[in-house]
């Protein structure tokens, strides 16, 4: 099982699969290591954002009429509701509708497609030790992986950050903690047809109610620096929702890069991309579009790398640089500014501000404008 290749991928999520799929389609010999077994969990909202539909399609040749034909896309709305506290701010309706999946399905199904496209499938194997000089990975069953590249996609918890020198206060500082509960249709008090956004119980978070086919997806998640009585508030919400004793449901947690990005997640040899650098935006949380494009601007840069016999980390860094950190820091300003004026605001305010554009405040999450000052968003 241990050998050589062009490119080791640790992680199997959308960006370790997206990352194998580029470059086994080009003809590299790629490994992609996963600790789990497929199909498996990954805590997740489920909310595809339009240019996150448009890049898969892009990578993985299927557009939304091939997710719902494929069952990924369970569930679509081209409305959505901000609430502040109690109180409704905004109904609103998108061009584009918000539209959801469930990650169990999602992931096994860009995995299938990378194996598909040539990629060697290890699941089953933690890796356990990282040389990320040497791109040189060992699994706790003791196979060791070489490759002239190494990507580190392994999430949040990332094994291939941890072996590299890299800002570790920074990223305990903005990191968020999340609590899930998943409900069956029947079990809420009401039908939720479209997102849910509840802002003003946290000061730096926010919960979220998500429909999905015959789910309701409920949600909190909090910088947790900022953040006192998280589950509680959680619990609160919920019995206001009229759930009788929350506490006694099943729940999950799980941490999510919050404005805690790396500017410069390469490292020799090892890129980092996904989760695994922090890369998610900060005021939403969004993720999964930033793993596969990241994803790919790591594959890519390595096929130009080795393609050109040149670092393939100035190609990353520039893409990086060019179309990804101004949205994260963006929407980073954003955030501030959004949670700092909440106590000074309260609802009427946010009310007046929501209603004058709820199509751009759409817009500007599905990618067709930008966090940097609203402007039309070109992406490559
Ligand atoms: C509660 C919650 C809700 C969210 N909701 C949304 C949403 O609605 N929309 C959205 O766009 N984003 C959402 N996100 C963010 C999104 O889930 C992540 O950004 C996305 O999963 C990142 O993908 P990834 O491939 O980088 O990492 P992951 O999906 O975490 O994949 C990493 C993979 O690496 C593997 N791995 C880890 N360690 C090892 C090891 N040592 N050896 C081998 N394999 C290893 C794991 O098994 C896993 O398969 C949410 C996150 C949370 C926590």
């Amino acid at each position: 099982m241990s050998g050589k290749f062009d490119v080791i991928i640790a992680g199997a999520g959308p960006t370790g699969s997206t990352a194998a799929r580029i470059l086994a389609g080009k003809g590299f010999k790629v490994a992609l290591i996963d600790k789990s077994e497929f199909p498996r969990k990954k805590l997740c909202g489920g909310l595809l954002t339009y240019k996150t539909t448009e890049v898969l399609n892009k990578i993985f040749d299927c557009d939304v009429d091939c997710l719902k034909k494929n069952g990924i896309i369970n569930f679509e709305s081209p409305e959505y509701s901000i609430n502040y506290r109690d109180h409704n701010i905004r109904d609103a309706q998108s061009t584009i509708p918000f539209r959801f999946i469930d990650r169990v399905d999602f992931d096994y199904f860009l995995l299938k497609k990378a194996a598909n496209a040539g990629a060697h499938i290890f699941t089953g194997e933690k890796i356990s030790h990282c040389n990320y000089l040497d791109a040189e990975i060992k699994t706790a069953s003791n196979h060791i992986f070489k490759g002239k590249y190494l990507i580190g996609a392994d999430g949040v918890h990332s094994t291939i950050r941890n072996s590299v020198p890299y800002d570790k206060t920074k990223w305990r500082t903005d990191m968020a903690a999340t609590i899930e509960i998943i409900f069956d249709e029947k079990d809420y008090p009401r039908k939720v047809t479209k997102p849910e956004l509840y802002i003003g119980h946290l000061r730096a978070g926010y919960i979220w109610v998500f429909p999905a086919n015959g789910k309701v997806v409920t949600g909190i998640g909090a910088l947790k620096r900022c953040t006192k009585d998280f589950k509680k508030t959680y619990m609160d919400f919920l019995r206001n929702q009229g759930i009788t004793n929350p506490e006694s449901l099943p729940m999950h947690g799980y941490p999510l890069p919050y404005g805690n990005f790396m500017e410069n997640p390469c490292f020799g040899r090892t890129l980092l991309a996904g989760d695994a650098a922090g890369l998610v935006e900060p005021l939403f949380g969004e993720g999964i579009f930033y793993a596969l494009q990241t994803g790919r601007y790591a594959a890519e840069s390595i096929v130009r790398g080795l393609t050109e016999n040149k670092p393939a980390e100035q190609f990353y860094i520039e893409r990086l640089n060019k179309y990804i950190f101004p949205e994260l820091r963006y929407s980073n300003y954003l955030r501030w500014t959004l949670f700092y004026s909440q106590p000074l605001l309260k609802h009427m305010s946010f009310k007046v501000m929501f209603k004058s554009m709820p199509r751009i405040l759409a817009d500007m999450v599905h990618g067709i404008r930008s966090y940097k000052f609203l402007m039309k968003k070109e992406w490559d």
